[in-house]
């Protein structure tokens, strides 16, 4: 009998403790708000954002990786690389040889600028045979390797993000993927509350308000989920790629003008200034001691060579790099000649810098409730989701140990259960 009884609570357990890895997996949906600091939700009232961490995950903050630019830490998330090895160093893109610059929103479209061997999640989720798309994802509207994601809509250069009925309606159309055309995981942008933050600075009414707009269309999309009957087929991530910090002016500060310290026409080839907080320069040849040494002279600069990159910034082994690295301290903005620079808010500056870390939160039948996790790097979504999808990664540098315990099989209800099965049959054997 003790036998037939072991047999009974070894299978219990195995029935108890099967992985959730077998059968289908939940649908994933992605949502970013670009620009979303990690404390933007803690001086206005976000009621939705609130049930949320009842209801779901919320870590800390997250560290984004170390150029805290739009494109460079979005493909970070849906690539699960590291800069150096997916490439997309800035969001212009740029030739060093030709000197050509394009615009953030023409790169949307530029495989070119993507295509660098990483594969993002939606390709490699593809190629295991699930069907994805992208609406308004960075890096969403490019070819990897010849392939495309399954549905795909980009943002056109000067479409304006801010209207909230617009918004509504992309919720709407995104569900109506999931649910109409069987999409299995999809990622949703929104270039809120980056807009405001920029315009107005973060610490403005403007941003708050953003904010509060934020709050309901999460309480809209949650809704939404419930009413097209997706709640318990769903799970949902929703996350930032940076934060956002005041910008010091006159007559505060002394703003950095790079070009009192350095003749850029004489000494620099090429140069990706103006632009937040970081920068790169390309000495002409000859002159990068030079060039180095007398960028060393600026004050609320860190000034690198390439070579001597800080190893956890994982930037240095990409050729589109340039051979010095320049990144100002918090809420300095980099101005190579002249001050013409109008954002009142940026980001760029260093990912350690609580004013660059950004938000994540999750909620749906794979994650628990109210769980609070700890901060971690952005770079471990990757994993996360591709355990969500039950796909198999593609070589990437995350680590799902980092966030696998946000997950219900992972000491969640299933396992609680089966310790409980086994405690009732262990006392009814004592008292049998
Ligand atoms: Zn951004």
């Amino acid at each position: 009998m003790w036998l037939e009884l072991y047999l009974g609570v070894t299978l219990l357990l195995i029935v108890e403790c099967k992985p959730l890895t077998n059968g289908k997996h939940n649908k994933l949906l992605v949502i970013s708000f670009d620009g979303f600091r990690w404390d933007y939700d803690q001086d206005v009232d976000t009621p939705n954002m609130d049930k949320l961490v009842k209801d779901g995950v919320k870590a800390k903050y997250i560290t984004p990786p170390a150029i805290t630019m739009t494109s460079p830490s979005h493909f970070t998330t849906i690539t699960g690389r590291w800069i150096e090895d997916h490439g997309v160093v800035h969001n212009m893109m740029f030739n060093s040889t030709t000197h050509k610059k394009s615009s953030h929103r023409v790169t949307m479209k530029t495989s070119e600028w993507w295509d660098n061997g990483a594969l993002p999640l939606w390709i490699t989720a593809q190629n295991q045979g699930l069907k994805t798309g992208s609406f308004y994802f960075p890096g969403g509207g490019a070819n990897y390797s010849g392939q495309s994601v399954n549905r795909v809509l980009v943002e056109e250069p000067g479409q304006p993000n801010e209207n909230e009925t617009q918004w509504r309606e992309n919720i709407d159309t995104v569900l109506s993927w999931f649910t109409e055309d069987d999409m299995d995981f999809v990622t949703l942008y929104y270039g809120e509350p980056d807009r405001v933050g920029h315009a107005k600075g973060p610490d403005t009414p403007d941003r708050k308000n953003i904010i509060k707009q934020i709050d309901r269309t999460i309480g809209y999309l949650r809704e939404s989920i419930q009413r097209v009957g997706l709640s318990q087929r769903l799970n949902v991530i929703i996350t930032s790629d940076h934060g956002m910090t005041t910008i010091k002016k006159k007559p505060l500060v002394d703003e950095i003008v790079l070009s009192k310290y350095v003749n850029l026409f004489n000494l620099v080839y090429f140069e990706l200034l103006d632009y937040g907080g970081f920068g790169m320069i390309t000495p002409r040849k000859g002159k990068e001691q030079e060039v180095y040494e007398s960028l060393m002279k600026a004050p609320n600069l860190t000034v690198y060579k390439k070579e001597n990159l800080p190893e956890n910034f994982h930037l240095s082994k990409n050729d589109r790099i340039q051979p010095i690295i320049v990144i100002a301290d918090l809420g300095f903005n980099l101005n190579s000649r002249l001050i013409v620079y109008v954002n009142k808010g940026d980001h760029g500056f260093n990912m350690d810098e609580m004013d660059m870390k950004t938000i994540f939160r999750a909620f749906g039948p794979d994650f628990k409730n109210n769980y609070l996790s700890e901060a971690f790097d952005s770079i471990h979504i990757y994993p996360l989701m591709c355990k969500l999808l039950r796909i198999t990664p593609a070589p990437h540098n995350g680590s799902l140990s980092i966030t696998e315990g946000m997950l219900v099989q992972n000491g969640g209800k299933t396992n609680q259960m089966s310790i409980g099965v086994l405690a009732s049959i262990f006392v009814y054997i004592l008292f049998m």
